[in-house]
């Protein structure tokens, strides 16, 4: 397909061109039939011509033909010729002669003696009168003594102006008196012809040129004569000349239609010029030359079209082809993907249970190590209730020494109360782990601050911490659960005197609480060194501390978190920005008045 659409486009042109040589003898017949056409009208019309020419000429000849005999018949003629000597008579037979010449428009008649002289003549007052002159020489006269009609061509040795000659005996009985001559103009015959291509040429009987529609070849033979014809010239002096010189015409100029006169022995001929037919005929050549140019040049398009039609199919379908190929071959690298893509899902699921298979494993490991991590807190959370619960029994036995009994009473009732709350520690711890709900209740917040802060109160004054309180003399009630929010109280200030005690005196503290919209907050603030940039974002996950002195376990907060979701509330850390960390605990409003249920018991 490539190589065709390279092919030079030349070749297709020079077969045209040799298409057009191939076709171009085509031309010849209809040349030739252009010329028989166009020749054939002209010869038609031409034939017309020669016959209304010939008619003409035969009506004239005709009309005088019979006219001698008739007038021979005339008394006055008669008398005349009778009586050659009388002038009266010949002058009566001129002005006869004269009236019947202008009545029938001969040129002239005269009458003539047997010895040939003319006693009488229409032109008898004319300059060239014919009267006494002898005309024997002419044949007319001859034939017609011999009693047959004289008949004769020539020029008028006196008019010299062509003419045709009757002549006829004049008889008395069975003598021959006299004759009696027509001469009809033929000058006239010739001027009829006009001015158009085609020429008349009327020659006699010896060939020669008579009438002509071109003077130029007037009295010219058209044949060689025979020595019997040449002497019958010089005798009868039909023309200007004795030797009429020959006419030379170029035969394939023209085209030559002829008519007999057997009465006269002429033949009328038309000579078309051959140009008439020639003319029209290149005309028609040249119009089927370029008829045949512009079908070539026709063919030639629509083969041109054609080979562009077939290039474009080519191109397209060579297109289509590429497009497959390329589809295909893109089909395959699909394919080639998507076997890949079915490995790499296979590895990835391979991996995956891999994963879970160390999810598992690490799963196991991290029970183990909840287990540790469970035990520290516990420990952590007990610690505080433990060395209270120390103190106070320390206190108890030098009260006891001092017989303070009901002073000591009070420390044991205090120790009873705190094993109490250690109990609930645990149990709490417990529910930390098993993710227990509890239903919030409604919760004094000043007493559990109170509560909170007297486990501290000597760590607090041991670091003499000034404690700033801005609480309501209203009780806040809040939705919460009674250990829990003290566990969350003690852990949250727990971690204040943990930071106090990396920093110098004076060491305060702040706790305020406000009602906001639907809630109440208690912001617990020191002028500690703060969070630090990762313990602001990471102090909510459990085990994070940056506590290495205290041996910080990285739990409080975790469990404060989420003991406050756990009821309802959130725990917000920020820095102050007077320096220090601010933590705010937003809670529910609890319906004010009296805890009607008992306090939660989480000893379960
Ligand atoms: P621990 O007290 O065992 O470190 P916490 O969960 O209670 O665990 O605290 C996590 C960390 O939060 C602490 O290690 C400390 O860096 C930071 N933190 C908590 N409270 C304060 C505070 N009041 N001032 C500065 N940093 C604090």
């Amino acid at each position: 397909m490539n190589s065709t659409s390279t092919l030079p486009r030349r070749p297709r042109w020079r077969s045209l061109a040799l298409l057009a040589l191939i076709l171009a003898p085509l031309l010849w017949p209809l040349e030739h039939l252009a010329e028989r056409y166009y020749r054939n009208e002209l010869l038609s019309q031409n034939r017309q011509t020669l016959d209304l020419y010939v008619a003409n000429l035969l009506g004239t000849l005709h009309r005088y033909e019979v006219m001698p005999q008739i007038l021979g018949d005339l008394p006055a003629l008669r008398a005349a010729l009778a009586n050659p000597q009388d002038k009266q008579a010949q002058d009566a037979a001129n002005r006869l002669l004269t009236t019947i010449a202008q009545q029938t428009g001969a040129e002239v008649m005269y009458l003539m003696a047997p010895n040939g002289d003319t006693l009488a003549a229409s032109n008898w007052d004319k300059r060239d009168s014919f009267v006494g002159r002898n005309f024997a020489f002419r044949p007319y006269f001859s034939e017609a003594m011999e009693g047959r009609l004289g008949r004769f061509f020539g020029l008028g040795t006196t008019s010299a102006k062509r003419g045709y000659f009757f002549g006829a005996a004049v008889r008395d009985g069975n003598d021959v008196l006299g004759a009696l001559v027509v001469k009809v103009d033929l000058d006239n015959t010739e001027t009829l012809w006009g001015k158009t291509p085609e020429q008349l040429l009327v020659t006699d009987h010896n060939g020669v040129v008579i009438l002509t529609s071109n003077p130029g070849w007037r009295f010219r033979a058209t044949r060689p004569m025979s020595e019997e014809e040449k002497q019958a010239i010089v005798a009868n002096q039909p023309y200007p000349t004795r030797d009429p010189r020959p006419l030379l015409l170029n035969e394939p100029d023209w085209l030559t239609q002829t008519q007999q006169i057997s009465e006269t022995g002429w033949s009328v001929n038309i000579l078309a010029p051959r140009m008439l037919v020639a003319r029209p005929v290149r005309t028609v050549v040249a119009v089927g030359g370029a008829t045949l140019l512009v079908l070539m040049l026709l063919l030639g398009i629509m083969m041109q079209r054609r080979r562009h039609y077939l290039d474009r199919i080519a191109f397209e379908a060579k297109a289509r082809r590429e497009l497959e190929i390329r589809v295909i071959e893109r089909t395959s690298d699909l394919e080639g993907a998507n076997g890949r893509l079915r490995q790499e899902v296979l590895e990835r699921e391979h991996a995956q249970q891999e994963l879970f298979r160390a999810q598992d494993e690490l799963v196991q490991a991290s029970k183990l190590s909840a287990l540790g991590t469970m035990s520290a807190s516990i420990s952590h959370e007990l610690n505080q209730p433990l060395a209270a619960i120390r103190s106070y029994a320390e206190n108890a036995e030098v009260l006891l020494d001092h017989e303070r009994t009901e002073d000591a009473r009070g420390n044991l009732k205090l120790i009873s109360e705190l094993t109490g709350r250690m109990a609930s520690i645990i149990a709490h711890l417990r529910a930390f782990a098993r993710r227990d709900r509890h239903a919030p209740e409604s919760v004094a917040l000043q007493p559990a601050l109170d509560d909170a802060l007297a486990l501290l109160a000597k760590r607090r004054r041991a670091m003499e911490v000034e404690l700033i309180r801005d609480l309501p003399a209203a009780t806040l009630w809040v939705q919460a659960g009674e250990t829990r929010l003290r566990q969350v109280l003690g852990n949250l200030l727990a971690n204040a005197l943990d930071a106090l005690t990396e920093k110098g005196p004076p060491r305060k503290l702040w706790i305020s609480a406000e009602h906001t919209d639907g809630g109440v907050n208690l912001y617990i603030r020191d002028n500690g060194p703060g969070f630090s940039r990762e313990a602001l974002e990471r102090a909510r996950e459990p085990f994070f501390t940056t506590k290495t002195r205290t041996q910080g376990l990285g739990l409080g907060l975790a469990i404060c978190d989420t003991l406050m979701r756990a009821l309802g509330g959130e725990l917000l850390f920020a820095n102050h920005p007077e320096g220090g960390a601010l933590l705010t605990l937003r809670m529910r409003v609890g319906a004010s008045g009296v805890n009607l249920q008992p306090p939660e018991d989480l000893s379960a």
